[in-house]
């Protein structure tokens, strides 16, 4: 019989092995946990679905897309590899979490990390980092190697039982494995992947955006669809590669305008912005023009606002190497 804790938690959940352990141990422990999903462009709660889902943890989901974007902007732990600011996104989302604290009845954070796994985030340094920039350190626990790491009030004050907690460290998976068998968690993700800062393309994609002030949450949307050409301080061109790009593009671009080749199935193009001069819709025809084979040359492109045809351009295809000046993303 489970002896049920007088004090509950809220748990940082990314639906990773880490963090399901980390709830199911204190679950088992005779805590309530509440698991939170912070969303942001760049991690949308699909897969944390599945996986609560699937383990069955009940899941709560935030935007926090207004906050994280400021964070992106200026991060003051700097970023990782690409363009992820992993320690300020950890502290931000701990920050978040404590303010959700008296909503939910629960008296501290837990999450899934673990000291040493990654090279950023979790080095004994950077978690120190996070717990201090997230104004919560003294209410942060985390289960999986809180016996290596500094007592927290929730230790101090008696309401975790620190031989309770346990030590696991590095990047080894071994313990994590053993410990899922123990807790029956049979259903996880693969580890990694997942953050669209971590992914270098979108990384380029995204610091243009930023470079031009356009770092707005529809611009950022759009950033996972195409291949994205930069035309003009104020304006970019986004070709479809492909069925799902289309799709994908056609209903984040609801309100832009629309470029498609008369009469000839082929990728949709999107303006980020209505006040092309003529000179810049005939580059975009003529960009559009070069992916696809079956158009002719030259050809004839649709330009439209809110599906109604506003005008139409006739163009040449250009040759892929002069296009190399206006593509921002690597392919
Ligand atoms: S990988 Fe992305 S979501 Fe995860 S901590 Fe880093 S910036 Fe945040």
């Amino acid at each position: 019989m489970i002896k049920q804790r007088k004090h509950s938690a809220i748990a940082l959940f990314s639906g990773g092995l880490d963090s399901i352990l980390a709830v199911k141990w204190m679950q088992k422990l005779g805590y309530t946990v509440y698991s939170v999903f912070f969303s942001t462009p760049y991690l949308t709660p699909d897969k944390a679905l599945k996986s609560a889902r699937a383990n069955g943890i009940e899941l709560i989901v935030r935007d926090i897309t207004d906050e994280h974007l400021k964070i992106v902007q200026n991060p003051k732990y700097g970023y990782g590899k690409n363009h992820n600011p992993c320690i300020d996104c950890r502290a931000l989302m701990f920050q978040l979490a404590g303010k959700m604290l008296d909503e939910l009845g629960a008296s501290f954070i837990i999450s899934g990390e673990v000291l040493g796994q990654r090279p950023m985030s979790q080095r004994f340094q950077a978690l120190m980092q996070v717990s201090k920039g997230s104004e919560m350190k003294d209410l942060i626990v985390r289960p999986l190697s809180q016996k290596l790491l500094p007592d927290s009030k929730p230790i101090l004050e008696g309401w975790v039982n620190k031989d309770e907690m346990l030590d696991l460290q590095g990047r080894g998976r071994t313990r994590q494995m053993e410990l899922a068998q123990q807790l029956g968690v049979i259903e996880y993700p693969s580890p990694g992947g997942g953050c669209l800062l971590t992914d270098i393309s979108f990384t380029l994609r995204l610091r243009d955006l930023i470079n031009h002030g356009q770092d707005n949450p529809l611009q950022i949307e759009l950033l996972k669809w195409g291949r994205h050409f930069r035309l003009s301080p104020t304006l970019k061109l986004i070709v479809g590669r492909h069925k799902n790009d289309n799709f994908g593009l056609d209903q984040a671009a609801k309100d832009l305008p629309r470029l498609q080749i008369r009469d000839v199935p082929g990728p949709l193009g999107v303006l980020t912005a209505s006040d092309a001069t003529q000179e810049e819709l005939s580059l975009a025809a003529s960009i559009l023009l070069s992916y696809c084979n079956k158009a002719p040359d030259p050809g004839a492109v649709i330009y439209s606002i809110d599906s109604i045809e506003s005008s139409q351009i006739m163009a040449h295809k250009r040759s892929k190497d002069s296009l190399a000046q206006y593509i921002i993303s690597i392919e």
